[in-house]
């Protein structure tokens, strides 16, 4: 009896030691190696630290569903290696090594609204203001088309100046050159989605930014959560591919509120999900104050969100955000390692991308559409991905 319980005690001992040892030197290929989640849960299980993570992970993997507290739980865990890991493993699994560029056309920075976070609000009078005619939006896709992408698209702030009939001519123009066009223009009525979508339009993307109805209408002055809901059950009745997303960070915003928004991504459910860290813009009315989470931590907890919407919806597309990459030079390459699939690489015309300044410090402003495309290219490379030749719908749909 003694004996046993002294071997089992050195047996524990031992795998403590190499486990502590493989993980706290971050040696991941070893895991990778060891390719046994039970010895994962075996650390966890010694550390008491872990076992809650371990199980709630265990659950998003197995699946693919986790409850508000779990996600919470997950939220506020510190050590995120673990969940980067297991969400780059989950997007290999069901999406593959391919990396989808989509080419963003921004066409316009002309807005109606007034968001507190957004440098194109319509009383930021220090701002130049721009739109191209239908006919240099098509040019500008047929370039992008010559630079090998398969998608573009169409951005901008929401402009009455493009009427439906100005809409649909662009759409129907640019799907004649065998394009997938992604909207990304904002509110619209029921019948200007669905005119758009008769068009030949193929996805929209319309980011519901947060589900605390509080927070949105303070920050989204004359708009309100109810009618964004509304447009994004439109969007889905009339069979677009559906792109909502959230902004991470924003001063007011708590780590509940944004459990609330993954569960309400999941219940659409969305076919793409598109995380943006909060980046503080001078010429907004919006406070620097960080909030209850920091400001500083937003491209960590953008990683995380994105990361727990791999474990909950697999087979979606997830863009490492051009954002991500405003606050972290390897901010793409680290989001595509942790869950991302897909990249937007600008293909607006160089001189106007300064113009369009969401958010100060955009990245590429003096590039070219050719230049942004090779680079890119190189970057998924270096990281063994490769960027994909097929349209890139959500593979669920599809
Ligand atoms: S977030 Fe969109 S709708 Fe709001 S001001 Fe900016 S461009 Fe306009």
């Amino acid at each position: 009896m003694i004996i046993a319980n002294h071997i089992n005690k050195q047996y524990i001992i031992e795998n403590y030691l190499l486990l502590f040892t493989v993980y706290f030197n971050k040696n991941l290929e070893i895991l990778e190696t060891i390719n046994n989640f039970n010895v994962i849960c075996f650390f966890a299980t010694i550390s008491g630290h872990m076992i809650s993570t371990k199980n709630i992970l265990s659950k998003a993997i197995h699946f693919h569903t986790l409850n508000k507290n779990e996600i919470l739980y997950i939220l506020k865990e510190k050590n995120t290696k673990m969940l980067f890991y297991m969400a780059n493993k989950i997007r290999k699994e069901y999406v593959g090594d391919e990396v989808h560029l989509r080419a963003l056309i921004e066409f316009s920075n002309y807005c109606i609204r007034n968001c507190l976070y957004c440098g194109l609000r319509k009383d930021n009078y220090r701002l130049v203001r721009y739109r191209l005619e239908p006919w240099k939006i098509i040019e500008l896709a047929q370039k992008a088309k010559n630079c090998n992408y398969k998608t573009v698209v169409l951005q901008s702030g929401e402009d009455p100046y493009y009427t439906t009939k100005k809409m649909k001519d662009i759409i129907s123009a640019i799907k004649s050159l065998d394009i997938v066009v992604t909207l990304s223009i904002g509110e619209k009525t029921f019948n200007e989605y669905e005119a758009y979508r008769n068009s030949g339009a193929d996805r929209y993307l319309l980011r519901i930014e947060t589900t605390n109805s509080i927070l949105y209408n303070k920050l989204n002055p004359e708009m309100n959560l109810k009618n964004r809901m509304k447009c994004i059950e439109y969007i889905k009745k009339l069979g677009y591919e559906v792109g909502s997303g959230i902004m991470v960070g924003l001063p007011g915003q708590t780590l509940e509120s944004i459990a609330k928004d993954i569960l309400y991504l999941k219940s659409i459910p969305v076919d793409m999900a598109g995380i943006g860290p909060f980046i503080y813009h001078p010429n907004t009315p919006i406070s620097l104050k960080t909030n209850s989470h920091g400001t500083n931590n937003a491209f960590e907890l953008s990683l995380k969100v994105m990361a727990i919407l791999r474990l909950l919806m697999p087979w979606i597309n997830i863009p490492a955000t051009t954002a991500m990459e405003t606050l972290n030079t390897q901010g793409r390459l680290i989001a595509l390692q942790s869950g991302a699939n897909v990249v937007m690489p600008n293909a607006t015309e160089t001189i106007y991308r300064k113009y369009y300044e969401i958010y100060p410090g955009k990245i590429c402003l003096k590039d070219s559409t050719q230049y942004c495309r090779f680079c890119i290219e190189n970057k998924i490379k270096s990281i063994n991905r490769y960027v994909s030749n097929g349209k890139g719908f959500c593979k669920k749909t599809k």
